[in-house]
């Protein structure tokens, strides 16, 4: 069966982009890789906890996201979890006045919000896109397929444009050469489950972009979790060096971070290590979605509108929606 809308991806710009297409009648399926919905906006169980491994907070600069977040906080959903972080030294933690929010149970819990009653597939990996001249054909890796007159793909653009067979998709050399541009931050990020207590400087985590472990939050002082799990992240270039090294190498580096702030007769009972090869971007395009010349097809994602994070996942979702319904709809 022919669908009006495809969506490629049911993380925050996929879901977002769906719940505008549906609210405005359309037909809509989004299909995701993944075993569940949110992308980037994950959690884990962890023992008795939960933990947040990719996205851990999120801030809103711009009135659009603060009103879309005002809606997220009545419904229950939504708390501001602090002001600003400590950077790990006795110094106090700095309070810029920028609420960090977070989300009840975790930031997956977003996704969960967002998908309900949309039509999404999970479990699904396309791996060939193909445009017929009149509409789009997209194989998943168990063969089937699914067959959509406007298609919309918010992977980071790299796997984007990795599953677009180019001798079917007549992609404009300039068109090409923007998505090419855009590039992305690795992060290692490692999950600590830790019997007792740590005592990371309030509201529970420390961020130093000076340190190649800029990231500790302890996801119980978060408030999502009931056990002590202390999720831990390096920045870009000492993601990118060790991006291959034996995960006990990393998480041992790790581990000498997190062991600071154990308290006395805490220790640590598991470890996870995480790899997001596509965490933040580094170069953005700049308008908050992309609409390829001649084509029923807008790219959309984290990577449009200059913002970058959730904040630019949740507004390019919202501007490939509205784009498709003005186009529709005429
Ligand atoms: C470690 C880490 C820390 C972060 N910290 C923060 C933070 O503190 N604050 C903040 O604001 N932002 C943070 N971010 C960024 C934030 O998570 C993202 O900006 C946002 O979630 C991106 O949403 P998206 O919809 O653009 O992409 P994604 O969430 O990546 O969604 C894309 C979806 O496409 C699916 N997909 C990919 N390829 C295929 C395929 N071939 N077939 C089917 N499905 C496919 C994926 O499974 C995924 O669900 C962080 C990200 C990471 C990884």
């Amino acid at each position: 069966m022919e669908r009006e809308v495809m969506i490629i991806g049911a993380g925050l710009s996929g879901l977002t982009a769906a719940r505008v297409l549906k609210e405005a009648g359309l037909d809509v399926l989004v299909l995701d890789k993944g075993r569940s919905v949110g992308g980037r906006l994950a959690t884990r169980r962890v023992g008795d906890g939960v933990a947040d491994h990719g996205a851990q907070f999120f801030t809103a600069r711009g009135e659009r996201f603060w009103k879309q977040v005002e809606a997220w906080i009545d419904a229950g959903l939504v708390r501001v979890w602090g002001y600003g972080w400590s950077d790990g030294s006795l110094k106090r933690t700095r309070n810029d006045g920028h609420s960090r929010f977070v989300v009840n149970g975790g930031m997956n819990a977003l996704a969960q919000y967002l998908a309900r009653d949309l039509d999404v597939r999970l479990d699904v990996q396309v791996t060939s896109v193909q445009y017929t001249g009149v509409s789009w054909t997209l194989t998943d890796s168990q063969e089937n397929i699914y067959n959509a007159r406007y298609l919309v793909m918010t992977p980071p653009v790299p796997q984007s444009l990795a599953i677009l067979n180019r001798q079917y998709v007549p992609l404009m050399p300039d068109d090409l050469a923007q998505l090419k541009r855009i590039e992305y931050a690795p992060c290692l990020c490692g999950i600590f489950r830790i019997a007792g207590d740590v005592a990371l400087p309030e509201p529970g985590a420390i961020q130093n972009f000076n340190e190649p472990i800029y990231w500790l939050a302890d996801n119980k002082a978060k408030g999502i979790s009931e056990e002590t799990i202390v999720t831990v992240h390096a920045e870009a270039r000492y993601s990118r060096k060790h991006y291959d090294a034996p995960e006990e190498e990393v998480l041992a580096f790790m581990r000498t971070y997190v062991e600071r702030y154990m308290r006395e007769g805490a220790s640590i009972v598991e470890t996870q290590l995480k790899k997001w090869r596509y965490s933040t971007p580094l170069t953005t395009y700049p308008q908050d979605c992309f609409v390829a010349e001649g084509l029923p097809l807008v790219f959309a994602g984290d990577a449009f509108g200059g913002r970058g994070r959730v904040e630019g996942a949740y507004l390019s979702g919202l501007c490939a929606g509205q784009t498709l319904v003005a186009t529709i709809k005429g």
